[in-house]
């Protein structure tokens, strides 16, 4: 059963960065988009699933397609929707600027998120950060902060769990499991039984991509509003019978290797670690459920709309 609280859209795939922890392989060299028009098609849709009070514009870096994204908060704010924003704040180069990217969106979005951390700005991410906090501060738009910690730090979850207070943890999904994941001491693959980050079988929220894609968890499918309505695909979505979330709800990312017997017999850093690599072995076999390519580092894939 779907009561979905949260719509969160990847306004773009694009991103100024090429970030080494990112889930969704922001890129400049990504492609797609939405339009003015994707964003009207998917309020209209949005509308009809009557539980969801909130709408999520992330990406990729919303902000680097300025008119888009304020088209789209004004036209979820109308639409009665409460509106997050999640960016990494590039823009932020001075008050100034600050100032003049927010004024727009001051009254309309109730949760502006920045990424802060060493991944997206080095050491320079602390400038950016006060700059958009006496901005946010000035015009009245609440802000919160995610910052990601450094490879190897423990898991958030373990008891001895020592992450700095205000810190969320690596998750080694996307160009994190690529990029980062031989930096963790990790554990033996049949460990990870559980998926402990996504609530797959009654989700609060789902993310939707710029080609139409409802992602359960970054790059797992459960089908695409161009082709099915998304209350539709809502209300159809069966995680037992789904080809990859049943296996994961079975046993875990362990569960998936298991079901497909794949050869993945050894060492991973963490449970979203050992389920992306298996999901990377399996979207030959599985092309509408772990799609786009874009979800898989995979540029050049040709995606619906593209
Ligand atoms: S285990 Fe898989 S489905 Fe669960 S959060 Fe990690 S990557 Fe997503």
């Amino acid at each position: 059963m779907m009561n979905l609280n949260g719509l969160h859209l990847l306004l773009t795939y694009q991103c100024i960065l090429e970030c080494d922890h990112c889930f969704a392989w922001g890129s400049p060299k990504q492609s797609g988009t939405m339009t003015p028009e994707d964003i009207r098609l998917i309020l209209e849709q949005a509308k009809e699933l009557e539980t969801l009070e909130w709408i999520y514009f992330e990406g990729g870096e919303p902000f680097l397609h300025y008119a888009v994204l304020r088209g789209a908060v004004e036209a979820a704010a109308r639409a009665g929707f409460q509106v997050g924003i999640v960016t990494n704040s590039y823009w932020a180069t001075s008050a100034d600027s600050c100032r003049e990217n927010l004024r727009p969106l001051a009254g309309l979005v109730q949760d502006l998120i920045i990424s802060s951390d060493a991944y997206h700005w080095g050491e320079g991410n602390g400038e950016k950060r006060h700059l958009v906090e006496e901005a946010a501060r000035e015009l009245g738009i609440p802000l919160g902060v995610i910052s990601v910690a450094g490879p190897g730090a423990p898991d958030a979850r373990s008891s001895s769990g020592a992450l700095q207070p205000g810190t969320d943890a690596l998750l080694y999904r996307g160009r994190a499991a690529v990029r980062l994941a031989s930096q963790a001491a990790g554990g033996a693959w049949d460990r990870y039984t559980t998926c402990p980050h996504e609530d797959l079988r009654e989700p609060g929220r789902v993310h939707l991509d710029p080609f139409g894609y409802v992602h359960m968890c970054q790059g797992i499918s459960i089908g695409n509003i161009h082709e099915q309505r998304l209350a539709d695909l809502c209300a159809g979505y069966r995680p037992d019978e789904h080809p990859i979330t049943g296996p994961l709800l079975e046993g875990g990312p362990a569960g998936l290797v298991r079901h497909y017997d794949l050869p993945l017999q050894g060492r991973y850093a963490d449970a979203c670690h050992l389920c992306y690599t298996a999901r990377a072995a399996l979207r030959e076999r599985f092309p509408a459920a772990l799609a786009p390519g874009e979800m898989y580092g995979d540029f050049a894939a040709a995606a619906p709309g593209s």
